[in-house]
């Protein structure tokens, strides 16, 4: 069976007592999510420590629950590259297991190429960490009717180059570029239609490992139409961003 996962994606939001905060409320809530869903929150680096220990201070409540990511690493090892956060100092930080790549943030604005991001995934899942790779088009690929070319071209030149096993330690998550923090979200006959090309395309290589992988949604997801959304038959829950600042909303989120 597929795991259900509902991701916050936190940005370059909060302070480091907002995230603290943010963390203890959804702590406090957790008991609320059903058995079958697992949570992840993916802080800014600069709180991953702390929400590391705050997680590991709630271990009864929190162990095998809600996760722990980050939302982006290197493309090198190690070495001189100023300001840069490798994949071996986030696995460095306790019970840190996953890490966002490929969001379209960083695709659009620090220019990651599908090249890059398989040296980031590489090295991420050589140092133990999870991956969450980020698909999606923009609203031109779209009405070019390129959408599913674009997203076939990020799963082919990146995820095609792993192992079997490697496959295995990797979630999609779909976000369709134009219903990022637009408040548009994708129908849900158009998000599981591209759900269910990425599971064939991954079918295609992988084979029956395209059944265990979960694919989230991503793009304005909320309250109000996530039920939706988790309900079709390959959408395994949700990489939310601002509706993952706020507890009730994130947990209200995680029960649909
Ligand atoms: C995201 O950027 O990963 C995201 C899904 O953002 P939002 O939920 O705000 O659209």
């Amino acid at each position: 069976m597929r795991k259900k996962i509902v991701a916050g994606n936190w940005k370059m939001n909060t302070t480091l007592s907002e995230g603290c905060n943010l963390v203890n409320e959804i702590i406090e809530k957790i008991s609320q999510v059903p058995d079958d869903t697992i949570l992840i929150v993916c802080p800014p680096f600069t709180h991953l420590s702390m929400v590391s220990s705050l997680l590991k201070d709630n271990q009864a409540k929190c162990s095998g629950k809600l996760f722990l990511g980050a939302q982006n690493c290197a493309d090198k090892e190690k070495g001189a590259y100023t300001g840069e956060v490798s994949a071996k100092m986030l696995s460095s930080i306790d019970g840190l297991d996953y890490v966002i790549l490929g969001h379209s943030e960083r695709r659009g604005y620090y220019g990651e190429t599908n090249q890059i991001l398989l040296e980031k995934v590489k090295l991420a899942l050589a140092e133990g960490l999870k991956i969450i790779y980020c698909v999606g088009e923009e609203l031109s690929d779209r009405e070019a009717g390129k959408h599913f070319d674009v997203v076939g071209s990020e799963i082919k030149e990146v995820l095609y180059l792993l192992t079997n096993d490697e496959l295995n330690n990797v979630v999609v998550a779909y976000e369709p570029i134009w219903a990022i923090g637009t408040g548009v979200t994708a129908t849900t006959e158009q998000a599981e239609q591209m759900h269910s090309f990425i599971r064939a395309t991954i079918r295609e290589k992988f084979g029956e490992s395209a059944d265990q992988i979960s694919i989230l949604y991503g793009g304005s997801c909320k309250p109000s139409n996530s039920q939706e959304l988790f309900a079709q038959k390959d959408i395994d829950g949700g990489l939310i961003g601002g509706a993952a600042l706020k507890s009730e909303d994130f947990i209200a989120i995680a029960k649909s």
